[in-house]
C-alpha cells in the first residue's frame, strides 16, 4: 500500500512548489525559505499502560511557517508517522492557508502509533502526555492543532483541557483556542466536523459550475470512510450523487445502483468498519481504482493513485480530499490521458477554513450559527477556486500549479513588504 514511501515525500511537497515557483519566476531566498520547515519538533515520552508497563511513545510537531499568521495543522496519529511525511503535510498545509486566505501558516504534528490497540483511558494519557511534552511549542496565538488521521473532537478535547490546566491560573479561560476540532460543548463551532468532507463538496460543485455538469447525475467512488471521506460521502448521495464504491482499511465494497450512505455510515459505526455491509458486493481495493465513475475521491491515506492506478482509473475527475494522494508520475499520466484533478490544498481546505471560523469564536467568545458558518466555508471555498481559474489561465498550467501559484502570489507579497529579518 505504502510502496512509495521508499521516496521522500517532503521532497515531493518541495518539488511541487518548485514547479509553481518556476512559473512565476519566484525569488530564490523564498524559495529557499519555503523548502525548509522552521522548527521540528521531536518528543519521546513515557506513558502508563493499564497492565502496568510504561511505554515510551514518539511524538512530532513541525512548524514550517508563520509568516501570514500562527502555524496551524492536525495531529495524526497512525503507525505511518514519521520526520518526513509529518514535514510534507507542514509544508502542504502552508500553502492551503496561504491559498485560502486564512491568517495562519502551516504545521502539522502526529504519534507513531496504531490507536485500535490502545483503550480509551490509555488514549487519554498518550494525548495529555504527548501534550504535555509539546509544552509551549504550542499555543492560541503561537501554533494551533486540530484533527486529522486517527483523531478526534474528543483527542482535542483532552489536548485543550491539558494545556490548559499546564497554563497559569490567569490565562486557562483564554487559552480554548489552543486548538480547533474540539467538541461544540468545550468550545468547539458548529459544523467543523464535517467541514473538509462539506468543502470537498462544494469543490466538486464548483467545477460542475465549471464544465457545465450537473452534479446529481454524477457517479462517485470514495477511498476512506472516516471523517472526510464518510461526510463527504453522505454529503453527496443527499445533492444527488450515486456512490457506487467505498474502501476503508477494512474493506471495498461496491454497488453500481448506488450504496445507501446512510445505513452505511450505521453500519460502520456498528462493525468498525464497511467489511460485510449488506446491500453491497464486495471487491478489491484494484477493483475500486478501475471502476467505471465520473469522480474519484481518494480520502485515505497519501500515494494512493499510484502509477497503474492511474492507468486503470476511468473517472474523468479525481478530486484530492486526501492529502497527497497522487504520486508525481501518476499525475504525468492522467494528465496526459485527461483526468482533471482538484488538488488537495485546494480540495480539503473547508477543514481548516471552519478552524478558523471557531479560533474566532473563541478569541471573542461567541458562537455562530450553522448558517453562518455554512454560507463563510462556501464563499472562502468558492473564492480560492474562482483564483485558482484565473491564475490557471493566465499561465496556461495545471490546476495543482495555478493553486501553488495563488498561494505562492500572497507569500511572495508578505515577504516583499516585510523583507527577512534582521
Ligand atoms: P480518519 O482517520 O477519520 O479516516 C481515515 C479513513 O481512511 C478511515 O475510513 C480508514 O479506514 C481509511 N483507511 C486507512 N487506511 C486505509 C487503506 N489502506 N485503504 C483504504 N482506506 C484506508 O481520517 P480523516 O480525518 O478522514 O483524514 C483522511 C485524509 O484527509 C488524510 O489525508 C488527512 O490528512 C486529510 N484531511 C483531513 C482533514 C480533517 O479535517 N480531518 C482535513 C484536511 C485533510
Amino acid at each position: 500500500m505504502n510502496g512509495a514511501r521508499q521516496r521522500s515525500l517532503h521532497q515531493a511537497a518541495v518539488d511541487q512548489f518548485q514547479r509553481a515557483a518556476d512559473l512565476i519566476d519566484l525569488n530564490d531566498s523564498y524559495r529557499e525559505i519555503l523548502s525548509h520547515p522552521k522548527n521540528e519538533i521531536i518528543v519521546n515520552f513515557p506513558v502508563s499502560l493499564e497492565d502496568g508497563s510504561k511505554k515510551v511513545f514518539t511524538g512530532y510537531r513541525i512548524q514550517h511557517n508563520n509568516l501570514l499568521g500562527p502555524y496551524k495543522g492536525g495531529l495524526r496519529f497512525h503507525p505511518s508517522v514519521d520526520l518526513d511525511e509529518v514535514k510534507a503535510l507542514a509544508a502542504w498545509m502552508t500553502f492551503k492557508t496561504a491559498l485560502v486566505g486564512v491568517p495562519f501558516g502551516g504545521a502539522k504534528g502526529g504519534v507513531t502509533i496504531d490507536p485500535s490497540q490502545y483503550s480509551d483511558e490509555e488514549m487519554r494519557r498518550i494525548v495529555r502526555r504527548f501534550t504535555h511534552a509539546l509544552g509551549s511549542n504550542i499555543g492560541p496565538d503561537h501554533d494551533i492543532p486540530a484533527p486529522d488521521m486517527g483523531t478526534s473532537s474528543q483527542t482535542m478535547d483532552w489536548v485543550m483541557d491539558t494545556y490548559a490546566n499546564i497554563s497559569p491560573p490567569g490565562f486557562r479561560q483564554s487559552v480554548k483556542g489552543v486548538v480547533t476540532g474540539k467538541s461544540v460543548e468545550v468550545g468547539g463551532s458548529v459544523g467543523r466536523e464535517e467541514a473538509t468532507g462539506r468543502g470537498v463538496l462544494y469543490s466538486l460543485r464548483h467545477w460542475c459550475g465549471e464544465n457545465s455538469v450537473r452534479l446529481d447525475e454524477l457517479s462517485i467512488s470514495v477511498q476512506g470512510f472516516g471523517n472526510v471521506g464518510g461526510y463527504f460521502a453522505e454529503l453527496a448521495a443527499d445533492a444527488g450523487c450515486k456512490i457506487v464504491g467505498v474502501a476503508d482499511h477494512t474493506g471495498t465494497i461496491a454497488n453500481e445502483d448506488g450504496l445507501d450512505v446512510v445505513k452505511l455510515r450505521d453500519w460502520v459505526d456498528q462493525h468498525g468498519g464497511v467489511d460485510g455491509f449488506h446491500g453491497a458486493m464486495a471487491i478489491t481495493t484494484e477493483e475500486l481504482f478501475s471502476l467505471d465513475v465520473d469522480v474519484m475521491v481518494p480520502a485515505a491515506l497519501e500515494n494512493q493513485i499510484t502509477v497503474e492506478r492511474a492507468r486503470a482509473l476511468r473517472c474523468r475527475l479525481l478530486v484530492e480530499a486526501a492529502n497527497g494522494p497522487t504520486l508525481p508520475e501518476a499525475e504525468q499520466i492522467l494528465m496526459e490521458r485527461g483526468v482533471d484533478i482538484v488538488p488537495d490544498i485546494l480540495a480539503n481546505a473547508g477543514g481548516v477554513i471552519v478552524s478558523y471560523f471557531e479560533w474566532l469564536q473563541n478569541k471573542s467568545a461567541r458562537a455562530w450559527s450553522f448558517t453562518d458558518v455554512d454560507a463563510r466555508l462556501r464563499d472562502l471555498v468558492w473564492q480560492a477556486h474562482d483564483r485558482v481559474v484565473e491564475r490557471r489561465a493566465e499561465l496556461s498550467c495545471t490546476r495543482r500549479e495555478a493553486a501553488y501559484v495563488v498561494a505562492l502570489d500572497r507569500l511572495a507579497d508578505v515577504y516583499d513588504r516585510r523583507g527577512i529579518f534582521p
